[in-house]
C-alpha cells in the first residue's frame, strides 16, 4: 500500500443519543453520556437537540467540559437529542468536521452522529457532487446525510430509506440520528464499532458503551445487533429492522484490548473481564520469575491483574499517570525530555526499586511510550523489567475507526520482537498469541475483526484511506 495513503487519518468516536419521555433536562444528560464517552474522542464534542421543528446544535473543539458550560446548555431545550464526541491525532481537525451534523432535506430536519469509518466515501462522495451535491465537510458522516436525504426523496419510509443507504455505504458505521418524528439508531452489518440501547424512566438512550447508560441513571437494555435499524418515536414505540445485508459479525477486538472503557459491556461480554483472562493467558503462555506485577496506566492495569492472579506474582502500583494530562498535551521538547520532565508517567519507587518487575500494557504501537516507561522503571531502580503486551503484535492499520497511525510507525510491522524488546529497552518482551486473544471475550457469540494483527480484513479494504470521516 502506498505510504502517502497509508498516513491519512483514521480516527475513532463515541456518540449518544436520547428521547426524553420524562421531564429532566435533556442536553444535560447527553452531556453527561458525552462525558463518560470522552476516552474515545478529545478533539471536540457537540450536543443536537431537537426543539419543535428546528434542532439546535452547539460544537467545538476541545473536551465535553470545555465545549459547554450552564449557559450553553440552558440554551439546549428540547425533547430528542443526540451528542458526539470526535478522537483524532493527526490531519483535519477543524470545527467543520465536528459533529453532529445537522441538516435540513425535505422532510425536515436531520441530526446525525457517527462512530466509525466509510471505505468507499470518497466514491460515494465523487458521485454525488457529480450529481450536482455540495458538502459543507470533509467527513463522510455528511455523505450518509445526503444519501438518506436523497433516498428519501424517492419513499415515504424511513426504514426503507435508511436500507437502501445500508446498501450503498460500507465501512464501519454506529449511527445515532435524530429525524423529524424519531431517534435513530443504525449500527453496520459487520456490527465493528460498539451500540446499545437503555432505558431510564419512560425514556430510550443510545450509546456507544454501556458505560454511559450507567452514567445518566439508565438501566441498560441490550446491545443494537450488527445491521440493526432501532427507531424510537416520541410515544416511547421501539421498533427494530433488519437490513438487507447480511454479513459475518466482526466487533473491533481492539474494543476489548483498549478502546472501551474496562466498566462497559460490549456485546455481553466485559471489557474489564476480558481484559483480566487476557492476562491471565498471557501468564499461561509466557511466564516469567520476578517479584511485582504493574501495569502500565490505564489500559494494561486490568490484564497485569490478570496475569498476577495466574501468576502468583503479586500485583503493585508501580507507575503513576497523571490523570489530567490529555491528548492535547503539549509534549517536552527533545531538549526539556533530556532534563528529564516527564509529566505524563512517573513510577512509584517505593514498589519497584530493586525488584524485578512485570510490566503488562494492552499493545505497542510505535513504541516510543513504552520505551520511556521501561527507561523510567530502570532509573526508579528496577533489577529487571519483563514487559508482556495483553495482544499480539500489532502490524496492520485500522480502516474502521481506530487511530493507529500509518504503518511505518506501527513498530512492529517492521520490526522483529527481538528489536522491539531492544527498542524499548526491556530484559524480555512478549505478547499474547492470537489463539489467546480469541479465548478472552469470554462467552461471545459474536465474531471479530482482528486485522490489525493478522491483516484479514472482514471486508475490502481500499487502496486510499478515507480522509476526515469521523471515526
Ligand atoms: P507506544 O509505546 O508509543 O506505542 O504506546 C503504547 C501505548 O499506546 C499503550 O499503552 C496503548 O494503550 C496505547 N494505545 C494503543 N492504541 C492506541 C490508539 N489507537 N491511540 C492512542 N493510544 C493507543
Amino acid at each position: 500500500m502506498n505510504d502517502f495513503l497509508m498516513e491519512k487519518q483514521k480516527e475513532a468516536c463515541g456518540v449518544f443519543g436520547i428521547i426524553n419521555n420524562d421531564d429532566f433536562d435533556t442536553a444535560r444528560m447527553v452531556y453527561y453520556g458525552l462525558y463518560a464517552l470522552q476516552h474515545r474522542g478529545q478533539e471536540s464534542a457537540g450536543i443536537a437537540v431537537k426543539s419543535g421543528n428546528t434542532i439546535l446544535c452547539h460544537k467545538d473543539m476541545g473536551l465535553v467540559p470545555e465545549v459547554f458550560d450552564r449557559v450553553i446548555l440552558n440554551q439546549l431545550q428540547g425533547n430528542v437529542a443526540i451528542g458526539h464526541v470526535r478522537y483524532s491525532t493527526t490531519g483535519d481537525s477543524s470545527v467543520s468536521n465536528a459533529q453532529p451534523m445537522v441538516l435540513r432535506y425535505r422532510n425536515g430536519n436531520m441530526a446525525i452522529a457517527h462512530n466509525g469509518n466509510l471505505v468507499n466515501a470518497s466514491v460515494l462522495r465523487d458521485e454525488l457532487e457529480s450529481q450536482g451535491a455540495i458538502f459543507q465537510s470533509t467527513n463522510d458522516t455528511e455523505v450518509i446525510a445526503n444519501l438518506i436525504s436523497r433516498y428519501r426523496v424517492m419513499s415515504n419510509d424511513i426504514v426503507d430509506t435508511i436500507k437502501k443507504v445500508m446498501n450503498e455505504i460500507k465501512g464501519s458505521y454506529a449511527i445515532t440520528m435524530i429525524t423529524p418524528k424519531r431517534l435513530v439508531g443504525i449500527r453496520d452489518p459487520f456490527g465493528i464499532r460498539p451500540l446499545c440501547i437503555g432505558k431510564t424512566g419512560n425514556s430510550y438512550v443510545i450509546a456507544s458503551e454501556s458505560c454511559a447508560l450507567d452514567a445518566v441513571g439508565a438501566k441498560f437494555i441490550r446491545d443494537i445487533e450488527p445491521g440493526e435499524i432501532v427507531l424510537i418515536d416520541e410515544e416511547g414505540n421501539l421498533e427494530s429492522h433488519k437490513s438487507d445485508k447480511k454479513e459475518a459479525s466482526s466487533l473491533c477486538i481492539f474494543e476489548h484490548v483498549y478502546f472501551a472503557r474496562p466498566d462497559s459491556n460490549v456485546d455481553g461480554v466485559s471489557t474489564h473481564m476480558a481484559r483480566v483472562e487476557a492476562g491471565r493467558i498471557l501468564a499461561k503462555e509466557h511466564p516469567v520469575e520476578a517479584d511485582i506485577v504493574i501495569g502500565a496506566p490505564s489500559g494494561g492495569l486490568d490484564a497485569a491483574l490478570g496475569f498476577s492472579r495466574e501468576s502468583g506474582i503479586p500485583y503493585g502500583h508501580g507507575l503513576l499517570k497523571n490523570r489530567y494530562v490529555g491528548r492535547t498535551f503539549i509534549q517536552p521538547e527533545q531538549a526539556t525530555r533530556e532534563k528529564g520532565v516527564s509529566i505524563k508517567f512517573n513510577p512509584i519507587k517505593s514498589e519497584v526499586t530493586g525488584k524485578r518487575v512485570v510490566l503488562i500494557d494492552d499493545s505497542i504501537v510505535r513504541g516510543t511510550t513504552t520505551r520511556q516507561i521501561v527507561t523510567m522503571l530502570k532509573e526508579a531502580g528496577a533489577k529487571e523489567v519483563h514487559m508482556r503486551i495483553s495482544s499480539p503484535p500489532y502490524k496492520f492499520p485500522c480502516f474502521f475507526g481506530i487511530d493507529t497511525s500509518t504503518r511505518k510507525q506501527l513498530v512492529a510491522s517492521y520490526s522483529s520482537i527481538e528489536e522491539i524488546r531492544e527498542l524499548i529497552g526491556a530484559d524480555s518482551l512478549a505478547y499474547l498469541s492470537l489463539e489467546g486473544l480469541l479465548r478472552t471475550p469470554v462467552g461471545s457469540t459474536l465474531g471479530f475483526c482482528t486485522a490489525c494483527f493478522n491483516g484479514n480484513y472482514p471486508m475490502d479494504v481500499p487502496d486510499e484511506v478515507e480522509k476526515n470521516s469521523c471515526g
